[in-house]
């Protein structure tokens, strides 16, 4: 496995940063999750607005263009000899002081990590996942805006470990408002007498995959709303789905004890599931 380092490859276990970076220090720096599918890297370019934005809103210069880093993640994929991948780009603040002042850190470090990465529920996108509505609330906008994709994800960790705790495969969040707000690592749909409705994205990752679902869900006919739910929404949906990038279209069928709908992935969620899988593999940034 060969991995990007500031402009050079390094095998794994060379692959070294260190440990005065801020990002170790402190959680000081942003990333992306990118998928490629057949030898072509999904929505690249939305990938990386979102990364250079997260980077630019917490005052980050990253070292590179947009189009070098597109290069850098393409040869990443190519080194590694990939087709199916996962690749994780990161830019920390690199190396300073033990202080906080991130003036000390004079160049920001790039990682590029690429693996090889099939279905990450298993075989859960039958059987659905059982999720957990955590009280851990999702980092607030004024604190810290969901939308920076930070390498600081405690927030997400704890609202994880309490979901495993409670014997689920997913947590749920609610904002500090106490509306739904996304899971620990995907976006949320509810489904209910055939319309599809999904929280706003002011308190929550505006998720590439969510856009990508709202366009094949409209594309298969169904009506997307957005707006504010709550657990009785979630409860008494007929079906509930998230999305992401690692988590593709996943089913959610038992959400806190109760059976969501028949308890089984239903209809919606089945033909979104479905039309996500052709798309995915019919665009896409070329890797040769
Ligand atoms: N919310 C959170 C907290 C996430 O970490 C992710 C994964 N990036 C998502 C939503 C889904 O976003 P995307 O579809 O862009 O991967």
């Amino acid at each position: 496995m060969q991995i990007y380092i500031d402009g050079n490859f390094y095998p794994k276990e060379e692959a070294k940063v260190s440990v005065f970076d801020h990002g170790f220090l402190y959680g000081d720096g942003v990333f992306e999750g990118i998928r490629g599918y057949s030898g072509r890297i999904f929505r690249l370019g939305e990938h990386l607005d979102r990364l250079y934005d997260s980077a630019k809103t917490i005052d980050l210069k990253i070292p590179i263009t947009k189009e070098e880093m597109t290069a850098a993640i393409i040869e990443t994929c190519k080194r590694n000899n990939l087709k199916d991948a996962y690749i994780r780009p990161i830019v920390s603040r690199g190396v300073g002081d033990l202080g906080l002042d991130p003036r000390k850190c004079s160049k920001a470090c790039v990682v590029i990590m690429a693996v090889e990465w099939g279905a990450m529920y298993g075989d859960l996108y039958e059987k659905g996942l059982k999720a957990i509505t955590v009280s851990v609330r999702r980092n607030p906008a004024e604190a810290l805006p969901p939308n920076v994709k930070s390498l600081n994800y405690l927030n997400n960790i704890l609202a994880k470990i309490e979901a495993n705790c409670k014997g689920g495969d997913e947590a749920i969040f609610f904002d500090t408002n106490g509306y739904v707000s996304e899971g620990s690592g995907d976006n949320i749909f509810v489904v209910k007498n055939g319309v599809i409705i999904t929280p706003p994205t002011l308190n929550n990752l505006r998720g590439i995959t969510r856009m990508v679902a709202i366009e094949i869900a409209n594309s298969l006919g169904f009506s997307v709303v957005e707006r504010n739910m709550g657990y009785y929404d979630l409860y008494c949906a007929d079906e509930v789905f998230v999305t992401g990038t690692a988590a593709e279209v996943a089913p959610i069928t038992w959400i806190d004890g109760r059976d969501i709908g028949t308890g089984k992935p239903g209809p919606v969620t089945r033909q979104c599931m479905e039309q996500f899988k052709n798309v995915v593999q019919k665009e896409g940034t070329q890797i040769v």
